[in-house]
């Protein structure tokens, strides 16, 4: 497997990051790309859950366990098809290996989704409350986490209403980083 990247949730450029030293940073297993990819597609339409939860084992064998209360899952999709969040069982398998419990407290506001695309929003720029959240305990330091790393604009949402709810949002980690025109990452696994 490639090296491992890490990078700022802000703009997706190499971490730590020059233009937003303030950002989270996100890890990532693989670029979206190859064995990879194909393990995303069969996520999504073979044995999802089974494999996403081996996505959050692997997730959590590459990289030494964050020093956080909780994962956090970015919420499913309202429109998705899925009957399940697989970005939930990601968080489970690298929640198993790194003994951290996963909270699911955030959810797509109402409408707020169909609304913006509707509208002709690019997924990069989506409203700043898009993700809402409620019943995470004052304080608390996370990780948040999902499938694959685009434009980074949902991990952004889910962090703003993290934040909203007084915890510290530390990091964020992905199975795996799109975007086909970004430079190439060094392995900085700690
Ligand atoms: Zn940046």
């Amino acid at each position: 497997m490639e090296d491992a990247l890490i990078f700022c949730v802000d703009c997706g450029g190499a971490a730590p990051c020059a233009l937003h030293p303030a950002a989270p940073r996100c890890f990532a297993v693989s670029s979206y790309s190859g064995p990879a990819r194909d393990a995303v597609l069969s996520m999504k339409y073979e044995n999802g859950r089974g494999t996403a939860f081996l996505m959050g084992e692997l997730i959590a064998r590459r990289f030494a366990k964050p020093n956080v209360d909780f994962l956090i899952p970015v919420p499913l999709h309202k429109y998705s098809e899925r009957d399940y969040n697989q970005a939930e069982f990601i968080a489970r398998g690298a929640g198993s290996v790194w003994r951290i419990p996963v909270k699911s407290p955030l959810s797509w506001r109402r409408g707020s989704l169909r609304q913006a695309l509707k509208s002709g929003v690019e997924d990069r720029n989506l409203p700043e409350d898009v993700i809402t959240g409620s019943g995470l305990p004052g304080g608390a330091s996370v990780f948040i986490v999902d499938d694959v790393f685009t434009s980074g604009s949902t991990i952004r949402a889910a962090a703003r209403a993290l934040e909203g709810l007084g915890a510290s949002v530390n990091g964020a980690v992905v199975w795996s980083k799109s975007g086909g025109s970004m430079k190439r990452y060094v392995d900085r696994a700690v």
